[in-house]
């Protein structure tokens, strides 16, 4: 079984890394920015509450996306694990995470985290704007979702050193040489 998250600030490669890793292990995905994306397309109760959250490049907050989280996992048939990517992004978040999984008699097993210097995710971010269409990708938002990562998202990390299962990734290389990296230390840590 390997669960594995996904971790870093916008930009880092995230949604790249995922789809290498879902068709190396056969995992399922889930994208919290993805699942929140199709509840505003499809003007839910949810999506309407949190649009001009998102446009603003703020969190959901923690009881609306563990909501989603959880009736997302709910509807999952059992697979060789599953890519928690954009989730957790709270310290509350990881906590919800480790419940809900333990009632499965599961674990997080490694939290990749993609270290990736301020400059380069801004570029990245603005070049990803100029073709994703993503209402959050512009250069004010984008410093703010910076910003909130660092402050609130960030310290997440601590509770995966507590937990063992933090592993740091230089996010910057090639796709295929950060790709090997995450590989290596997957197989090392996961059975
Ligand atoms: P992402 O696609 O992961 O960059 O997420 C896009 C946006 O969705 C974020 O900037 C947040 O506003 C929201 N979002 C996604 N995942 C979470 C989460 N786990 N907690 C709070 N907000 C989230």
């Amino acid at each position: 079984m390997k669960n594995i998250i996904i971790f870093g600030p916008p930009g880092s490669g995230k949604g790249t890394q995922s789809s290498h890793l879902i068709d190396k292990y056969n995992l399922t995905h889930v994208s919290t920015g993805q699942v929140i994306r199709s509840e505003i397309a499809a003007k839910t109760e949810i999506g309407k509450q949190v649009d001009e959250l998102i446009e603003n490049g703020q969190l959901v907050p923690d009881h609306l996306i563990i909501r989603l989280l959880t009736d997302w996992l709910e509807k999952q048939e059992e697979s060789n694990g599953i890519i928690f990517d954009g989730f957790p992004r709270t310290t509350k978040q990881a906590v919800a995470l480790k419940n809900l999984l333990s009632k499965k008699g599961q674990d997080v097993n490694i939290m990749i985290s993609l270290e990736v210097p301020q400059e380069e995710l801004v570029n990245r971010l603005v070049m990803r704007g100029t073709q994703s269409g993503r209402s959050d990708d512009k250069l004010r938002t984008i410093e703010k979702r910076i910003k909130i990562y660092k402050e609130i998202t960030a310290p997440v990390i601590d509770f995966y050193k507590q937990e063992n299962t933090y592993v740091s990734i230089n996010g910057v290389g090639t796709e295929k040489e950060i790709f090997e990296e995450i590989i290596q230390k997957i197989d090392q840590l996961t059975n």
